[in-house]
């Protein structure tokens, strides 16, 4: 474990009962503590050629552009549904209850371009399962995935197809 795993907090019944929420803002408001954890976060993909990092909203942008500018590659934001002025391209994906939908800017990426998806925990998957759709509908290649946490009981990397590799710094 790292050290600034210390920051996250914990908070029972949060979004609602019987939901144990990782809490990432304290590790935010700590200067060395977030420096710590988008070095570690970089760290494996120093050499993969990254050209774009796509941050899921809302947490995966902050943390999708501090590794942006730590990789030398640009930003790209996955948002959620009418937030981006059209054209976007679109994936939608189940929720517990109902769907939601991730877009993008539809010239944002570039076919053959290497990308990486961040977001801050991985849960069940389906979120970053559809940014790996919809990075797939770009025809853009996929370097892999980058999450600060993942929560393993929910079993969210089962979700995540075909290879490219998928860091988590941190497991709960
Ligand atoms: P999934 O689709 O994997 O079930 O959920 C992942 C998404 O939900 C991520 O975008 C993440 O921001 C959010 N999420 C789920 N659980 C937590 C949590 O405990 N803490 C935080 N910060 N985000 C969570």
């Amino acid at each position: 474990m790292h050290a600034f795993g210390d920051l996250i907090r914990t908070v029972p019944d949060f979004p609602k009962p019987g939901v144990l929420f990782r809490d990432i803002t304290p590790l935010l408001a700590d200067a060395d503590g977030f420096a710590d954890c988008i070095a570690a976060l970089a760290a494996p993909w120093r050499d993969a050629g990254v050209q774009a990092v796509c941050g899921i909203e809302a947490r995966g942008f902050i943390f999708g552009a501090a590794l942006a500018q730590a990789l030398g590659a640009g930003f790209v934001p996955l948002r959620k549904p009418g937030k981006l002025p059209p054209p976007v391209l679109a994936v939608d994906y189940q929720l517990e209850y109902g769907v939601d939908r991730l877009e993008a800017r539809s010239d944002a990426l570039k076919r053959g371009e290497r990308v990486l998806l961040v977001d801050d925990v991985l849960a069940t998957g389906g979120t970053l399962a559809a940014a790996q759709a919809l990075v797939g509908r770009f025809g853009a290649e996929l370097a892999g995935a980058a999450v600060v946490i993942e929560l393993e009981a929910l079993r969210g990397r089962t979700r995540w197809l075909d290879g490219p590799p998928l860091h988590a710094l941190l497991r709960y």
